[in-house]
């Protein structure tokens, strides 16, 4: 493997190699240069513990404080104070759903999420379901859009949270988060939703949920930041999973990573100015690759609702092909398919298992993934490539 470009500090090299073009921007996004450049004080000159109290320490206090106000313009909290720092969108999830699930679990037992939940919620449901919860997990329709009459059936006396994400990474769907909200403020159920693929990408309000989920590296910030939204009128209580000197009001211990937090609140800064034109600039590229695809190629099929969907967010089944066969035809993109090939079997997404496609189409899926620096030439020739090595595929199939 050759890394020699990693030494060359020549701004040419940092981007990617010309032949490459990316297309998986809901698995992660580039930082922003403008994001990156901020950061970079924060290193070696300004390093200084944000918890000291001495000059250098008030420094790195002031910047991060800075920085959680962004965050807290972003989404619309009223207050900075509810904004917490954390390693990412994992560990937010972590946070909120442990933290309130052992908080009140005096209050009841009984948890409630969608079956299309990133693995970071649902694997943290099951861990919490061994201690004694009763967890329940809420149907999707055909659209992908979750099942409210069941949401409202499953809420009882003993259910103290409902955790359901407002955007879903594999197939875009947007969720009706404000009809969520009013189910669960007239139950008096704690709504946390997991918004880190909705961040940035569509208006976010955090007055309608108890607590929100957000990723640095979504929204073209850096890797290993993130933030939890925690409500403080009322306040929405949460017992600890890191326990350390008291960082975060208590609820995240451990020093913060003073450029880490000063980049995600320049990335939300970025998004909040950008966000509009960014939609419209993807909604005309989308409507561009599918007007493309559709016209060359049958029997090709866009997964999740068709309305309530974020533009970026391209998830097709092409009969008779396997997703991973397509990629393979095409190495210089990078894309995602809708299996994920693991040691020896090839698992359709649960997600797409979940909105009831056929099997057959759920390993013929890929997801194509736009963004801020994708470009109309991009997306012709990736059309362009996608039509011929499907042609190609399907031709040499018994199968077609
Ligand atoms: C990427 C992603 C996560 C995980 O975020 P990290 O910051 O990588 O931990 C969680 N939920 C959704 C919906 C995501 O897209």
């Amino acid at each position: 493997m050759n890394l020699s470009y990693l030494f060359s500090r020549d701004d040419n090299e940092w981007n990617m190699s010309s032949d490459i073009i990316y297309m998986d921007y809901q698995a992660t996004t580039p930082c922003d240069k403008k994001v990156f450049n901020e950061m970079l004080p924060f290193f070696c000159k300004d390093y200084g513990n944000p918890n000291s109290v001495h000059v250098m320490g008030s420094r790195g206090k002031e910047v991060i404080e800075f920085a959680r106000k962004k965050i807290a313009d972003f989404v619309r909290a009223d207050d900075p104070k509810e904004i917490i720092f954390t390693s990412g969108a994992t560990e937010s999830n972590n946070l909120a759903i442990q933290g309130v699930a052992r908080f009140y679990r005096g209050k009841g037992n009984r948890i409630i999420t969608s079956v299309i939940e990133h693995k970071c919620v649902l694997e943290t449901f099951e861990s919490i379901g061994r201690e004694g919860f009763e967890v329940i997990k809420i149907p999707v329709l055909k659209n992908g859009i979750i099942d409210l009459q069941a949401l409202e059936n499953s809420i009882n006396d003993k259910t103290i949270l409902v955790s359901i994400m407002t955007v879903n990474n594999e197939i875009g769907t947007i969720q009706p988060i404000d009809r969520i909200s009013s189910i669960c403020k007239r139950n008096g159920v704690l709504f946390h939703t997991d918004a880190a693929q909705a961040v940035g990408k569509i208006e976010v309000d955090a007055s309608k949920v108890d607590l929100m989920s957000i990723s640095g590296h979504k929204i073209y910030g850096p890797k290993g930041i993130g933030a939890l939204y925690v409500r403080s009128k009322p306040r929405v209580r949460l017992s600890p999973i890191f326990f350390g000197g008291g960082q975060e009001r208590g609820m995240r211990s451990g020093t913060l990573p003073t450029p880490l937090c000063v980049g995600l609140g320049k990335a939300c800064e970025i998004a909040q100015a950008e966000m509009s034109e960014e939609s419209k600039k993807l909604t005309k590229l989308k409507d561009y690759f599918l007007e493309k695809i559709f016209s060359n190629l049958s029997k090709v099929y866009l997964n999740g609702d068709t309305e309530y969907r974020i533009p970026g967010c391209i998830n097709l089944s092409f009969e008779g092909v396997e997703g991973e066969g397509i990629m393979l035809g095409m190495p210089n993109i990078c894309v995602s398919s809708g299996s994920a090939c693991t040691s020896d079997s090839l698992e359709p997404s649960y997600v797409l298992k979940a909105i009831s496609i056929r099997e057959d189409l759920a390993h013929s899926s890929l997801r194509i993934g736009f963004g801020r620096f994708t470009t109309f030439e991009e997306v012709d020739y990736v059309s362009s490539k996608i039509i011929e090595v499907v042609n190609k595929l399907r031709a040499m199939s018994p199968l077609w």
